[in-house]
């Protein structure tokens, strides 16, 4: 009989998995801001001009073919994405190798292939120019892509699953929700696009979301940040 080596790593999910920053991060009151789906020629230059009239650092988990893409589709922009995310210390982590949606199954027992997310590490860190090391998986999969990251040397990012602030959500309860942030979370939000959502409305929920934020006393900054000391 062959046995399938296909399996739920629901176990390494929550083991291998960050969904909260460090002690230290919590006391210094740091929660994180993380970006989805992207690189997207409007949204995402329009998140960093947020992001930088707020002096505050961020993480874009990159869809490969979509950085791929509008390296070709709007290179001037892509380069000054790249040159902004260098010079304002935000970072870059691997999202998918491309958006095609995991089917049911795939999305339990794995999506990707080793090597395909190898070589999407590789792409992405050839177009950023820096080291990728984390990973947080499209759609959150359960499968074998996260044990295949922890080999390739990446951090896996879930971040706080009750802080997904849902892209075409109403913006009043996508503020709530980003609002209700506590000092260590990790904060799901996308500036991209993928092929589920309708319309992404981040740029009308930021700016509140993240004034909200200041006033209860965090400082919002990379998911490296909260992850360390
Ligand atoms: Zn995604």
């Amino acid at each position: 009989m062959i046995k399938s080596k296909r399996r739920i790593y629901l176990r390494e999910w929550i083991r291998y998995s960050k969904f909260a920053g460090t002690e230290g991060a919590r006391e210094d009151k740091l929660v994180a801001l993380s970006f989805d789906d992207g690189p997207h020629p409007d949204n995402t230059p329009r998140v960093i001009e947020i992001l930088k009239e707020n002096r505050i650092r961020a993480t874009f988990f990159w869809i490969v073919e979509n950085a791929i893409n509008l390296s070709y589709s709007h290179p001037i922009i892509f380069k000054k994405i790249l040159s902004e995310i260098k010079n304002n210390g935000y970072e870059v982590g691997l999202h998918a190798p491309n958006d095609l949606k995991p089917t049911i199954y795939s999305r339990f027992f794995g999506h990707f292939t080793k090597q395909e997310l190898g070589e999407a590490k590789k792409k992405l860190e050839t177009l950023t120019k820096t080291d990728v090391n984390l990973y947080r998986p499209h759609y959150l999969q359960l499968g074998s892509g996260i044990i295949h990251a922890n080999q390739l040397g990446m951090t896996t990012v879930l971040g706080n699953l009750l802080k997904v602030v849902r892209p075409d959500g109403q913006i009043r309860s996508q503020v709530k929700t980003l609002s209700q942030a506590g000092a260590g979370n990790i904060i799901i939000l996308h500036d991209g696009q993928n092929n589920q959502q309708g319309k992404n409305r981040i740029l009308d929920v930021l700016p509140e979301g993240v004034r909200l934020l200041k006033n209860k006393g965090l400082k919002p900054t990379s998911v490296s940040k909260v992850l360390e000391n």
